[in-house]
């Protein structure tokens, strides 16, 4: 080759590099299609906040309405994480035996705030998820994990299954600063008014809970339990995330949910967490939202 054939070579090599830094790193697909919540409305947010770390490239697979799902096989082998805004209709045995399959064998899930109500009947789902809520669920889910005097512990109490008051403000504290998604945050910082869920259940197997909130009772309608709301669940060589803030696409704007969504969904897409905590986010006393 000529000087002028190296000079080429190298300058199409620098556009290739550059081009291949700017690429967001993981590939990540939202489920969704059918959810007792707005999900036409969160699915474009859940994107565009992920799209905004400029780490994800991201898809959607949008479930048919109704009861027969039979044609939706998303390949989830395709991506590094899946972040599920569903919560319906039973998928097809080849569909939940794919999503199995690709959690056991490493892959990253992540279940956003009404998605726990899903698949009561789905053994494995509420294995990887954990902790869930509603959908018809009973005590024989398994126990409550809350914190008490200290410590996380597991109460194997009969009661409801999933519920929560109305939208009230609340303060959410880390309990497990030195996992990557939590480490570097504050101790405390408030969520906007919104959704505080509770007297979740669940098999709770290799669960490591991030983050409580305190639920008041009365008015306020919660147990009066400090419930979990961000925590994570090993399953297979899998890693599982689960976000419970979020109701309407308005609580997506919160910095709270913000900044713990994108540092959970690259935490299981990867294992661990690059992204730095923002300026603007929450202190123990005020919340914070982006336009
Ligand atoms: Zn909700």
């Amino acid at each position: 080759m000529g000087r002028k054939h190296w000079i080429t070579a190298l300058g199409i090599w620098l556009v290739l590099a550059a081009v291949a830094l700017a690429a967001p790193k993981y590939k990540a697909l939202i489920v969704t299609g059918q959810n007792g919540h707005d999900w036409k409305g969160t699915t474009p947010v859940l994107k565009k906040v992920l799209e905004d770390s400029g780490l994800f490239a991201v898809d959607v697979a949008t479930c048919p309405p109704g009861k027969d799902t039979s044609g939706f096989k998303p390949d989830f082998k395709a991506y590094d994480v899946v972040v599920s805004n569903y919560q319906g209709a039973a998928w097809p045995e080849e569909t939940k035996k794919a999503l199995v399959d690709y959690v056991q064998d490493g892959g990253g899930l992540v279940i956003y705030h009404f998605a726990l109500a899903s698949f009561p009947d789905w053994k494995e789902y509420n294995e990887m998820i954990g902790l869930g809520g509603w959908g018809g669920r009973t005590e024989k889910a398994g126990p409550y994990v809350r914190w008490v005097d200290g410590k996380i512990v597991r109460q194997q109490t009969p009661g409801r299954t999933g519920s929560h008051g109305p939208m009230q403000p609340f303060q959410i504290v880390i309990r497990e600063p030195n996992h990557p998604i939590t480490q570097g945050l504050p101790e405390k910082f408030m969520q906007v008014p919104d959704e505080l869920y509770g007297w979740l259940r669940g098999p709770a197997k290799d669960l490591t809970v991030l983050a409580t909130a305190f639920a008041p009772g009365g008015k306020l309608g919660g147990a009066d339990e400090h419930e979990p709301i961000l925590f994570t669940i090993g399953y297979g060589k899998g890693r599982v995330f689960q976000n419970a803030l979020g109701h309407t696409a308005k609580e997506l704007r919160s910095v709270a949910f913000i900044v713990t969504f994108q540092r959970g969904v690259e935490w299981a897409a990867s294992g661990k967490v690059t992204q730095k905590v923002p300026d603007d986010f929450p202190t123990a006393d005020k919340a914070s939202v982006r336009p």
